[in-house]
């Protein structure tokens, strides 16, 4: 029997400007004590809003600083915090990492999980797995928690407080969803939960990819001027819920692998997720042989907002460790196989310094 087709997403998706003085509403049916971990600046940038709204609702809370790596030890000293603490529901206020060590410390917990994105850099929020990485920072491993965060809450005002260059990278991020999960239906991959593919999924990736078309530069120009417009709220959506749901549902290709590829490169490591993703997922239309309309339409997206476009721009350069990042895409086991033709590690490479020679036009 063909694999059922399969759709998980979080059980509630908050956003707004101010959404933050709803928090206390929205968690008092989930847990009475909350553990709230976040670093610094996320657990600042939400504090007043937080403590207020959990006053009016009688939640209670404990704060715990994240120490800055979402790592095995990391989890297990949360979860003793949270046992020590006596909480009931585990909160993460910030950005990837944070959300990645709480949403395993609640799995690990069996504890309602809600998370408070400060910044929309990435498409973890709304997501069932963690990235876990070792102490000193290198990939570990993906972890599969089994199940959605209970709440996810955005307050677009604090997103337009944050840097602009953490706006973009989600828009990076959210950019391959589309190309990706329309790659992996049409070649019968499976999603992140194992299941075939929805019609829904799809159509939420899709208007991921059409939201950012038509709303992206106005967005960026919103957060540049930390204001909140029509144009900012549906970016952040796009990032972080649509982006959630259609590479989680839907399933993640070539540019994701690639930019896991490119963790060899010592030098990349200063661009962020979403940056990587952009310019792998150029090198995914190349080698898709999209047309010339479509590779252009996403190509001059990235040069509005800022994406790289260049091998320059990822501080990458033809040459050994850009072989070794295209080796580790063509790795067996890899989503760069979710495309519907075989690739190998030199097709990938070619196809990075073709995108790479077109600023050269
Ligand atoms: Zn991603």
């Amino acid at each position: 029997m063909a694999a059922p087709k399969i759709f998980i997403s979080p059980a509630k998706y908050v956003q707004g400007a101010d959404a933050i003085g709803e928090l206390g509403k929205h968690v008092y049916p989930l847990g009475r004590h909350a553990l709230v971990v976040g670093g610094n600046n996320g657990l600042q940038s939400t504090r007043a809003g937080r403590v207020l709204s959990f006053r009016e609702n009688g939640v209670t809370q404990t704060e715990e600083v994240f120490r800055g790596e979402s790592s095995d030890a990391e989890v297990t000293r949360l979860v003793s915090a949270a046992q020590a603490a006596n909480c009931d529901v585990i909160i993460a206020c910030g950005g990837g990492k944070a959300i990645d060590a709480v949403k395993a410390t609640a799995a690990q917990l069996g504890l309602p999980c809600v998370v408070v994105p400060t910044v929309a850099s990435n498409d973890s929020p709304c997501s069932s797995l963690s990235v876990i990485y070792n102490d000193d920072g290198t990939f570990n491993r993906l972890q599969f928690l089994g199940r959605n965060p209970d709440l996810v809450l955005v307050d677009t005002r604090i997103i337009a407080n944050a840097p602009v260059r953490q706006l973009v990278s989600g828009m990076g991020d959210a950019l391959a969803t589309w190309y990706e999960a329309d790659a992996s239906y049409r070649s019968g991959a499976t999603n992140v939960p194992g299941g075939a593919i929805t019609q829904s999924a799809l159509a939420l990736a899709q208007l991921c990819r059409d939201t950012l078309f038509e709303f992206g530069v106005g967005a960026k120009l919103a957060c540049e001027r930390h204001v909140v417009t029509p144009a900012l709220e549906r970016v952040v959506e796009a990032n972080t819920l649509l982006s959630g749901l259609g590479f989680e549902s839907g399933s993640v290709a070539l540019a994701h692998a690639l930019s896991e590829g490119f963790s060899a490169i010592p030098e990349a490591h200063r661009h962020t997720h979403g940056e990587l993703v952009a310019f792998c997922l150029l090198t995914q239309l190349i080698l898709e042989a999209r047309s010339h309309e479509e590779f252009s339409r996403v190509y001059e997206f990235c040069r509005a907002v800022g994406l790289p476009t260049t091998l320059a721009q990822v501080n990458a350069e033809p040459g050994d460790a850009l072989r070794r990042a295209a080796a580790i895409a063509a790795e067996p086991g890899r989503p760069t196989h979710n495309l519907s033709f075989p690739v190998s590690a030199d097709a990938i490479y070619d196809a990075m310094l073709a995108v790479d020679a077109i600023s050269t036009l």
